[in-house]
């Protein structure tokens, strides 16, 4: 590959549309590779801060790179000093690039990264997997097992990770009923993990249909419930009385995070993952004389991520399977189109193999 050579990449303008433009292929550096990307999922936050309007400001505001934060791909150059990765190497890319020295990269944690010179997000400060190719750092790499596909690495790299570090912060077993509050791709993705973390019974609301019959269909949550003033009546009532153990909110709604609070039962625990918004409770009745704990959760780190790919395997649990639409990246505006509509599970921009 010649380093005149071009690639097509996405970009969002942030009027609900996609713009592809034809870019150079980037040459890896020290301690950087260049992947063939193979398969780049659209998140949530990709539509509500990026694709809509730019919500975020100044260095964690989008700087006009290429799209997408959930890549996986394989290695087709090597920049001078990789040291584990090398060209034929299929990996996941952990979303945030950080500067590898504060305390929060240091914990592996680099999407709480300190450094505002150094912190770069995929598809958001540094250009990401809406692309051909796709130039990743070393250290931000995650192998990727010859069972899991790329598809399935795609949505370890943000949803599953995400999902999977909140699930471990409230602890998920066997005696657990929980209720995820929204459906969505992140929902879809809690219950796929409760399942194989053993909960004993799983209960699902969100407002779309679409979403609630295909958490039904993929067998994710034992029961369904459409959104509604109801709700915390249903989910006491499917639950004996006393409410779920767990109840984890991946709506980021008012409402649906008050639902998860008041069902959940004495020494609950409930953790927010949705992004936004806002929520209104009564601490004494609601947590303190219940004795529950709410915890927040953002993103996962390296080792946590290395770990939930060990286990995907050991579950022989498919991420990919939560993909209800791929589309090749000359048809990205699609993509986000479906995404953004809400009608769907996961959307995949894949290319070559995982196109079909
Ligand atoms: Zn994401
Ligand atoms: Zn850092």
């Amino acid at each position: 590959m010649s380093s005149a050579a071009v690639m097509l990449g996405a970009y969002l303008p942030g009027d609900s549309t996609t713009q592809l433009k034809q870019v150079p292929v980037p040459a890896p550096g020290h301690g950087e590779v260049l992947l063939r990307m193979k398969a780049s999922t659209i998140c949530g936050s990709d539509i509500r801060c990026i694709y809509h309007q730019h919500l975020g400001k100044g260095p964690e505001g989008y700087q006009g790179v290429v799209a997408g934060h959930e890549p996986s791909g394989e290695i087709v150059r090597a920049g001078p000093g990789c040291r584990r990765f090398g060209v034929g190497d299929r990996v996941i890319v952990y979303h945030i690039s950080g500067c590898g020295l504060c305390n929060d990269c240091r914990r592996g944690y680099m999407i709480s990264c300190t450094s505002a010179r150094y912190r770069r997000a995929y598809g958001w400060q540094r250009d990401g997997g809406m692309a051909d190719f796709l130039l990743a750092e070393e250290k931000d790499l995650i192998w990727l097992p010859p069972e899991l596909s790329f598809t399935d690495g795609a949505q370890v790299a943000c949803g599953f990770g995400t999902v999977y570090e909140g699930l471990e912060k409230i602890g998920i077993g066997g005696n657990d009923a929980v209720l995820i509050t929204g459906l969505g791709p992140v929902g879809l993705a809690t219950g796929a993990l409760c399942r194989k973390l053993g909960a004993r019974k799983i209960i699902g609301i969100d407002v779309v249909m679409e979403r609630i019959n295909l958490a039904r269909d993929l067998g994710l949550c034992d029961e369904v419930l459409l959104s509604g003033p109801d709700n915390v009546a249903d989910v006491l009532r499917l639950t004996g009385g006393a409410g779920v153990e767990r109840a984890v909110d991946c709506s980021a709604h008012d409402g649906a995070r008050a639902t998860a609070i008041r069902a959940t039962r004495k020494w609950g625990r409930i953790v927010f993952l949705g992004e936004g918004g806002r929520v209104e409770f009564n601490p004494s009745p609601d947590i303190i004389h219940d004795q529950k704990t709410i915890f927040g959760s953002w993103v996962t780190s390296t080792w946590r991520m290395e770990e939930l790919v060990e286990r995907l395997v050991a579950w022989k649990l498919h991420p990919a399977d939560l993909v209800t639409n791929r589309f090749p990246l000359d048809r990205v505006s699609e993509a986000y189109t479906l995404m953004a509509g809400g009608k769907c599970g996961k959307v995949a921009v894949c290319f070559d193999e995982e196109l079909t």
